[in-house]
Order: C-alpha cells, then structure tokens, then sequence
C-alpha cells in the first residue's frame, strides 16, 4: 500500500487523523486476515509551504521539517496508528526524480516552460479517468491557478526552476526542486514497484494529485496502482459556531483535550468514503461509546481476556461472529456495522455475566477483544494492542511451555516483560497486559 503523507510544515490537522486511522484500520484488516502487507507512506520535506514557514521565521527548511514531523509522528502514536514499513522523505528521493523529469522529456511528454518543467497532459492516455469528470470540468477548475507559461491548464510541473532564497538541486534540465505529484509517483514505484496493489489518500488527493501521479506513470508506460482508495472529508461546523462549542483547532489539539481512541471510534462508526463530522459532541458521543466498553472490560477483566491469535485461529472466541465481521469488512469496509457487532457481542456478554453463565461471558468477551483489535480499537483505557511480534513471542511461550522447555519460556517472558507486557499465565496460556 502506498498512502500519500503530511506535508510537515504545521499540526497535523482533523483530516490528516482521518486519513491515517482509515488506512491503518485497512492496514490492521489485511495483517488479521494473514496477508503480508507493506505499508508506505511519505514525508514531503519541501515544499511552497516549508520555503515560506522558514523564510517567515527565520529557520532553515530542515528545521521547519523536522520540527513538525516530530509533532507528527507524536500525534500518530497516540492515535494508534501503526508507523509505516517505510517512510520515504522527498529530499532522498531527488536523484530519481530527476531522472523520471528527463525519462518523460526524453520520450517528448513533458515540455520546457520558463519556470520549470511540465507534462503535457494532452499525450496522455485517459488522463481524467480516475477523476471520473469531464476534462471540461477539470481545466474549468485548474484555470484559477493556471500559470502563463502552461500550454494547456491541466499541464503540471514535474520540476519547478530554481529561484533566490528556495532550495534546489542540480538537473541536466535545470537547477530546481521536485513537483509534488512527481514526489509521490517516484516514491511508491520505487519501494513498491510497478502495478502495486492500492494506493490510497483522502478525497481531496483524488483529483489533481493522484490523477498526475498516475498520468507520469502512464506516460512512462510503467503500471501504476492496481487499486484506489479514498476516504471522505471531515466536516466541521461555521467557525463562529465550532467556537461555541469548544470545538478543535488541529489533531493535535484533539488528542490533547479527548480519550486518543475516540477518534478512532467515530472513524470507524462511518463508512470509510462518507463524510465525517468532528465536533466536540460527536467526540463526546464516541468517548461514551469507549466508557461502555471499558466498563465490559473492567467488568471482564482485561488480562484475564487475552486471546492469542495465531494465523487466524483465535482460541476460546465465536467463530460465527468473527465470520460475520470478516463478510463485514470483506464488504468494502462495513466499519460501522463491524463496530455495531462489537456493541452487540458486548450486550450479549453482560446479560450472560447477569445470568452467571461466565464461561459463554468470557468466550464473548475475547471475541470482543479479537475484533476490536483487528480495527485497532483497545480496550479498557489503554491504547495499548498487543501487534503481531508480541502475540507471536506470547504462542511461542505457549509451545515452549508444553514442550516443557522452561528456560525457552522464561527467555520469551522476559523478551514480552521487555516490551513493557506483564505476562501471566491464564487458564488458556500466556496473558498479557501492560
Ligand atoms: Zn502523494
């Protein structure tokens, strides 16, 4: 998977937690389901917006960078978002896209302009297909920004030449720096290499950005992404009115004032591509959501819930239920009916915990947490899920202790202790907690 990342010049705001949480839930299906999967996901470390943020302040581009992809990286742990096999930064990537720059002036799809380089969208095949529009209504929409030296408005720059004061690299073509489109193109061919299977981003990624990425791959006549995916925007209410209500400014502003899973929570209540509303009450709302479950958690106790999970065969949970969620999610994503059978399993649960039936209570219970887990959802006041490493090292502790290879166990207690897990051992084998 190759999801477009921040532009690191400010907070991360309301609707780059969206895009992050939708993926990372697709990522966390996928790895339940017991698929391989490579995530990336890019840092854009230069840009119009670092230049100007650095040259307003005084700073250098790096500093501007590396400041807010610090304060990006601290809002995606808090979120629960699993960091990405590969993170790739523009800057690293500059030699191969001067190279991708000249492969397309080469075969006479990009043109030299007074400011930099630019594809010429007219020679592309089926340029405008993954926006699904007329190109009548994409150049109405790009002529606002259309820059004098295009030959047609939907053309884009690949190469933005050199000016004063910005940063550049050397190209036989010119000094400058990298478009972004070309950034993201070069990127996911790169580390994922041609015909990957999905690339994914918000919906406002769909239409230029994707659509030119695509369109330099085409013209290249290297396969691009297989799959697209696009998660829909967040709304939030007039200005005047989010001011009432105390409503948030960015994520990071979120996660300061709210339980970091609530976010997650509302995330998953919608279908992925629906828009979403972020207010102060939809965040109340989920957080009352999480009181319930945690108070089953409690009510259940976490630790002694733990299910391991080994490829797919969960011990001591409702296999029926599990199915049902996986026809859910194998249905593009039902979050919120997935999110639904949770609450269900959780209802069912503690009218059987009222009736003294504990046995068909815990069953429910790690079925509870089972599925919770698959879309990241912690339960019982930690954002704390036990990843793969962790489960796996909990089963391999599990043979070794009924092959009665102590010594193998307690090396694998102390490696799980390591991680920061308290390891007990529960009727049905390790059980971990934080
Ligand atoms: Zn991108």
């Amino acid at each position: 998977m190759y999801v477009c990342g921040p532009t690191v010049y400010d907070l991360p705001h309301l609707g780059h937690g969206r895009f992050t949480l939708v993926f990372d839930v697709l990522r966390r299906y996928l790895l339940f389901c017991g698929l391989d999967v490579t995530y990336v996901s890019n840092i854009t470390d230069i840009d119009d917006n670092i230049i100007a943020k650095a040259l307003r302040e005084g700073r250098s581009e790096v500093e501007v960078a590396e400041e807010f992809e610090a304060r990006w990286w601290e809002a995606m742990d808090q979120l629960g978002v699993l960091r990405p096999d590969e993170t790739p930064h523009a800057t690293a990537f500059v030699d191969k896209m001067v190279s991708l720059v000249a492969e397309l002036l080469g075969r006479d799809v990009a043109y030299e302009a007074e400011d930099g380089i630019y594809l010429d969208t007219s020679r592309v095949d089926g340029y405008g297909l993954l926006a699904g529009q007329p190109l009548d209504s994409l150049r109405a929409g790009a002529r606002v920004e259309t820059a004098v030296t295009k030959r047609t408005p939907l053309d884009f720059a690949l190469w933005k030449a050199a000016k004063p004061d910005e940063p550049a690299w050397d190209a036989p073509f010119g000094r400058g720096r990298p478009g972004w489109h070309t950034e993201c193109v070069v990127m996911s061919l790169d580390l994922l290499g041609d015909g990957f299977d999905l690339h994914g981003g918000g919906l406002d990624l769909k239409f230029p950005h994707h659509e030119n990425e695509r369109a330099q791959s085409v013209a290249l006549g290297r396969p691009f992404a297989r799959h697209w995916a696009h998660n829909g925007w967040v709304m939030v209410e007039g200005e005047k009115m989010s001011k009432s209500l105390g409503n948030f400014t960015s994520l990071t502003d979120l996660l300061a004032r709210s339980d970091p899973r609530a976010y997650r929570l509302l995330v998953l209540r919608s279908h992925y591509r629906a828009p979403i509303e972020v207010t102060a009450e939809t965040i109340a709302d989920a957080e009352r959501g999480l009181a319930r479950l945690d108070a089953f958690a409690r009510r259940l106790s976490v630790s002694s819930l733990a299910a391991v999970v080994i490829d797919d065969e969960a011990i001591g949970v409702d296999r029926d239920a599990v199915a049902r969620f996986r026809a859910l999610m194998d249905d593009d994503l039902q979050t919120g009916q997935a999110l639904a059978l949770v609450f269900d399993l959780v209802g069912q649960a503690n009218t059987a915990l009222d009736e003294g039936d504990s046995e068909s209570a815990m069953t429910l219970g790690r079925t509870v947490l089972v599925i919770a887990g698959a879309m990241g959802l912690s339960l019982g006041g930690t954002t704390d899920v036990a990843d793969d490493t962790v489960q796996r090292l909990a089963a391999d502790r599990d043979e070794a202790r009924a092959a009665k290879d102590f010594a193998r166990a307690d090396a694998l207690r102390d490696e799980l202790q390591a991680l920061g897990w308290v390891v007990e051992d529960g009727p049905e084998g390790t059980a971990l907690h934080r």
